[in-house]
């Protein structure tokens, strides 16, 4: 092991010890994200077996990359929609893993994770199958939601510009680890990391850290809290108090100012 090697070791297990609980705040499941290659089921063993606490299953969404038919009336699709989720928790219920709903929303290319809302939500508010990203805010804000944006300087294909809408946000993914963890094999550029970082300073806005992961090939990254979250609203409310919090991309750790942790 090389010395910085030891250091980042070093440093990761000081976090572990002060933030002992580990989500990953961004994962897909192959049952309703197209472009994920593993199932719901496994996706939870495997975070298990790497220490998480806890998952968010953000699976892309109607106006986004799903495998579920857009065509179905909202009912049946959101019945649908939520199978990753429920996978997932039904295996991390027996295996100790708790499992968390949120999405990913989509907006030709730019998009946002929603944390804090039910599948109850989505089926009494069909309203937001057809909101832009205005109505978005203030219907996920209604029932008490969180709008972040996910990585919101990755340059791909699929994203045909890069789209900032500060007053239409809480928050910022600032760390995902497939940006930055050596891990990674795809968008592994970490400037669009270090730009969301510093657009979220320019507006305070809170950070998130999540690893985007679309396979049991897992990154590692994610927030640490000091105690167990008891919901996905929980997490909102944590992020809304500005409760402490460290984040990693898998290699390294920040504190929630997004300052690396040495
Ligand atoms: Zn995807
Ligand atoms: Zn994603």
């Amino acid at each position: 092991m090389t010395g910085e090697q030891s250091i980042r070791k070093a440093a990761a297990a000081r976090c572990m010890e002060e933030f002992p609980y580990l989500y990953e705040t961004h994962l897909h499941t192959k049952e309703i994200s197209a472009c994920a290659r593993s199932g719901a089921a496994d996706m939870a063993r495997a975070c298990k077996d790497a220490g998480y606490t806890g998952i968010f299953v953000t699976d892309h969404n109607w106006h986004g990359n799903t495998a579920v038919d857009k065509s179905l009336p909202w009912e049946e699709f959101v019945e649908r929609f939520v199978k990753g989720y429920e996978t997932a928790k039904a295996v991390g219920d027996q295996i100790g893993l708790d499992v968390f709903f949120g999405w990913e929303a989509g907006y030709n290319g730019t998009e946002f994770l929603i944390y804090g809302l039910s599948k109850e939500w989505l089926l009494a508010t069909p309203q937001i199958r057809d909101a832009g990203i205005a109505q978005q805010l203030a219907l996920v804000h209604e029932g008490g939601g969180l709008v972040i944006h996910a990585h919101p300087f990755r340059e791909e294909y699929y994203i045909p510009k890069v789209r900032l809408f500060p007053e239409l946000v809480d928050g910022v993914e600032a760390v995902n680890a497939t940006h930055s963890c050596h891990l990674s094999v795809s968008h592994n550029k970490k400037e669009f990391d270090e730009k969301a970082l510093a657009y979220a300073k320019q507006y305070h806005f809170p950070i998130t850290g999540g690893s985007d992961v679309h396979s049991t090939a897992l990154l590692g990254g994610g927030m640490a809290f000091r105690r167990k979250l008891k919901s996905g609203r929980d997490f909102v409310e944590a992020i809304r108090s500005g409760e402490e919090y460290a984040l990693t991309n898998g290699d390294l750790w920040f504190n929630k100012n997004g300052e690396p942790i040495v």
